[in-house]
């Protein structure tokens, strides 16, 4: 906060404290922390607190004081950023380094949204607004800096700031650590969608974890994928406000008692409780005052320090409670589309869903509406299946603590839950061993039992049905041990359940949620596709881009109000226009270029076709099909002469991705991608023909360097396993081409930019069992160029065969799970086809165009307009207005 207003604010107080009615003493901290926190502020507009005197006086000095917008010109700002470095860090310009600018400004910033906070907090308080809800276990948020001062309009401001304290303000970006919260895209789309909720003036926050270790750090060591802590919080975080008066008791273990005098007849007893508290991210948005939140959870640990075993000299016994406490967010698994099935990840589920819940209760009683308006004020929307035992736990509190009848208290819950699906592979869906929920849940386990009983009675009632039917769509899987599967738990107890592509949506009702489809009917499925921030993915990560579609549109007001961007369509006759597009690709890339050269190493030339696959490294994502693809673009080039190779385009092939730590053959793909490109990159005859990068530790503020700097990427899952993929978004906004499957998202974007401007190939999703079993029982003989790329694997230029001889063996026949072999001809015909149309720069530069003229659709306001009015029923409501 600002020097002056925070002795102004002081002094009110100091006043008010001496008033005869109020003699709480000034040595007692309790009282102020409660009128400054905005918590307190919301509970008095809501008239929910009986203050004294005192708080009325300073509660009207505070409504004064925040009423005062802080100044905006640079030399006020210059002045705020020496009142940090003075007052938060005692820093003075001669020995302030890059880390202290960068706090001692990001603070400032922090206090000029502080305005904006308290009237977005005040405004939905007073229009009485529905809230949604997102609960997710994963927000890949990256870095706020850039976006915060975007948001406020204030980066011309902050850059000449840095200047005059002697940096710039690009190396004091560098500064920030990455909150990388997140695996991959489900994080990334929480994180985009926050925003737009924002932006779009929706009354919606973020529910997750506070990991102490995010998304680990990917080093690559003889090319090898080595991990590393990610030690985000070693450094101050201006972004975050810790709130320790928010607090919720959690609870694990126990036993059931039958207690006749509860409504439910049931208590939980002899548990163990932690005590887990909120720390809030505010969200700047672009183009309006709204600001987002993203509630994060951590335990309250210090208190459980034993001191009497301190004293007896028992060291690690003194501190055993608090690091059995801290590690239940300590942190995130690091598994993309795939199970973890451990019993800490199951408790930092019900941490994360118990506090939400019981945050989301208290707030709500704030309004002081009756229960059977829970759902008129409450939305709350699953991302995946980690958060759903958030139904268990609603049905709970409102049977076993609020006396509800077990009908109407279900009535509320399935009124207020949704539900987005993710993924359709078998090894992603959620399952808890019975026994392990009995365990650590055992009350949790009795209501979904129950839950599961009253489903089941409903189906047979309605369908006549075999018992073979209702196993099926029993949310209790009858194995052994027996399994609760979550995604079933989430559908029952739900109103809306969704995928995010139109293909994945339709999927997911033809095959693995087909049964409740005949229970529920078709119209509890809906499709909502996925989007991207174009605040993030535009505008901040491609400044060049973003001046061209700027002078186009006339002004910004396209940042959000994406569909505008189709005006770009109308110059793209225009000589002048299209020479500065292409100027505006090769600088992008040029910075990735350095990028590499920092991070790899490597140097590459930014006039070559920058081929870019950078995502999670995954199976089904097929990087093995894109490596053994340079292979036998390596061997083409090695049959050439010397001037056939000058020929031909030349290409820059970059990967970047992590793997999950337990993950074999991800990480061995890894390994053969290093591999691969050490050969390559070190061969005389092919120089800079061809290079081969992987570029480590992918994250979100690497993809914002990648992603502008593309020609081609590649999005080539085996069709029907990609839910919708959002980095293909991001890359064709961006004026890049795709190369991709005839899956998820790559479907709608062909529709959007026209098949002309997409090169597709491969099986279709409907024909994938059917090659699986072809595989199997009646294979085809092995594609020639398939066999010559293993034959140069096995002759050893790579290094050792035996090392890589399980990537061959799950790349064609029975173990072919991702069908390499089958996609494998088309998609070398494909190549050709990139290869041949970057020979003819002004059919590129066209189709690039077009390309980043019609994305509108992709847009994450889009997504979350679409989940506003199919799912949420919520309306925006502007702060201003
Ligand atoms: C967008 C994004 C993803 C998602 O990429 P897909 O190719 O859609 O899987 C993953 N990680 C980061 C850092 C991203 O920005």
């Amino acid at each position: 906060m600002d020097r002056f207003p925070t002795q102004n604010i002081l002094s009110s107080l100091a006043t008010a404290r001496i008033t005869p009615e109020n003699e709480v003493p000034a040595s007692q901290p309790k009282p102020l922390k409660r009128v400054v926190s905005g918590f307190a502020l919301k509970e008095l507009l809501a008239g929910k607190t009986q203050q004294t005197k005192r708080s009325d006086v300073s509660n009207s000095e505070y409504a004064k004081f925040v009423s005062q917008e802080v100044p905006r010109d640079e030399v006020s700002i210059l002045n705020s950023v020496f009142s940090h470095l003075a007052y938060t860090f005692h820093k003075n310009p001669s020995n302030t380094e890059a880390m202290d600018a960068y706090n001692g400004i990001a603070f400032t910033i922090r206090d000029r949204l502080l305005k904006r906070l308290e009237d977005t907090d005040s405004h939905f308080i007073s229009i009485n607004a529905k809230r949604i809800n997102y609960m997710s276990m994963e927000f890949l948020i990256g870095r706020t800096f850039d976006n915060a001062m975007l948001a406020l309009g204030l980066r011309k401001e902050y850059s000449a700031v840095s200047n005059t304290l002697g940096f710039n303000l690009e190396d004091l970006i560098d500064e920030e650590r990455d909150a990388a919260l997140g695996n991959g895209g489900l994080g990334r789309l929480a994180a985009c969608f926050v925003d737009s909720m924002a932006c779009c003036n929706y009354n919606g926050w973020g529910y997750g974890l506070r990991y102490r270790y995010g998304m680990f750090q990917q080093q690559i060591i003889n090319g090898y994928q080595v991990e590393a802590p990610d030690c985000w919080m070693d450094n101050p975080n201006p972004w975050e406000f810790p709130r320790p008066e928010i607090s919720y008791k959690v609870k694990f273990y126990g036993n059931i008692a039958k207690t006749p005098s509860t409504s439910s007849g049931y208590t939980w007893e002899n548990a163990v409780e932690y005590d887990v508290m909120a720390f809030d991210t505010p969200v700047p948005a672009f183009g309006t005052k709204n600001v987002g939140n993203i509630r994060l959870w951590s335990c309250k640990t210090n208190d459980l320090f034993d001191l009497n075993r301190f004293n007896a000299g028992d060291y690690p016994g003194a501190t055993g409670n608090m690091v059995a406490a801290d590690i239940l967010t300590y942190v995130l698994y690091p598994n993309d589309n795939q199970n973890a099935g451990k019993e800490l990840r199951l408790k930092q589920e019900y941490m994360f869903v118990s506090a939400t819940i019981q945050d989301i209760i208290h707030r709500f009683k704030l309004t002081g509406k009756p229960w059977s308006e829970f759902h008129e004020l409450v939305a709350i929307q699953l991302n995946d299946t980690h958060p759903t035992l958030g139904i268990a736990e609603l049905q709970r509190i409102l049977v076993d603590e609020e006396a509800m009848s077990w009908d109407a208290a279900w009535d509320i819950v399935t009124k207020s839950f949704a539900f987005t699906n993710h993924t359709i592979l078998p090894e992603a869906l959620e399952k808890w061993p019975v026994p392990m929920m009995g365990k650590i849940l055992p009350r949790h386990l009795g209501i979904i039992f129950d839950i599961n009983l009253f489903f089941l009675q409903h189906v047979e009632k309605s369908i006549p049905s075999e018992r073979e039917f209702l196993s099926r769509i029993s949310i209790i899987e009858e194995s052994s041990p027996q399994q609760v599967r979550m995604a079933y738990l989430a559908i029952v107890g739900s109103h809306r359940v969704n995928g995010v592509a139109q293909i994945h949506s339709d999927i997911i009702k033809a095959t693995i949620f087909s049964e409740f489809v005949k229970v529920f009917g078709s119209d509890k499925f809906v499709n909502v596709t996925n989007g991207v921030t174009t605040r993030r993915w535009v505008n901040q990560c491609n400044p060049g881009l973003s001046a061209l579609i700027t002078e186009t549109v006339g002004d910004e007001s396209w940042v959000d109000d994406y569909p505008k961007a189709h005006l770009l369509e109308s110059r793209v006759n225009d000589e002048d226009f299209r020479k500065r597009w292409w100027d505006v690709k090769q600088a992008n890339k040029l910075r990735l270029a350095t990028y590499i050269k920092d991070t790899c190493g490597i140097t590459v030339n930014h006039d070559a076709l920058f081929d870019i696959q950078v995502k999670r490294i995954h199976e089904y994502k097929r990087q093995l099909m894109n490596i053994l693809g340079v292979i036998h673009r390596y061997n083409t080039l090695k049959k050439m002469t010397p001037e056939q190779r000058q020929d031909q385009v030349h290409r820059v092939i970059i990967f970047a991705g992590k793997s999950a730590s337990g993950y074999y053959i991800a990480k061995l793909i890894i390994k053969f991608i290093n591999s691969v490109a050490d050969v390559v990159n070190n061969d005389k005859d092919i120089g800079d023909v061809l290079k081969v990068v992987f570029i480590p530790d992918y994250c979100v503020s690497a993809a914002e360097v990648i992603v502008p700097a593309s020609d081609i990427s590649q999005h080539i899952s085996t069709a029907g396993t990609e839910a919708s993929g959002t980095s293909n978004m991001k890359f064709v906004m961006n004026g890049g081409l795709i190369l991709g499957t005839v899956d998820g998202a790559n479907v709608e974007i062909a529709e959007e930019v026209g098949d002309d401007q997409i090169f597709m190939f491969g099986v279709l999703a409907h024909e994938v069992d059917e090659f699986r079993f072809n595989l199997r029982y009646h294979p085809d003989p092995l594609d020639a160029n398939l066999q010559a790329v293993y034959d140069t694997i096995k002759s050893g230029v790579f290094g050792n065969p035996d090392e890589f001889n399980p990537l061959v063996e799950c790349s064609h026949g029975p173990g072919d799970n991702y069908l390499v072999s089958v996609d494998f001809a088309s998609y070398l015909m494909a190549q050709d086809a990139v290869d041949a149309l970057y020979k003819d720069r002004e059919s590129w530069i066209t189709k690039s165009i077009l390309c980043g003229s019609r994305m509108g659709k992709f847009t994450s306001d889009r997504s979350i307009t679409d989940y506003a009015e199919n799912i949420w029923n919520i309306e925006p409501s502007a702060v201003d207005a």
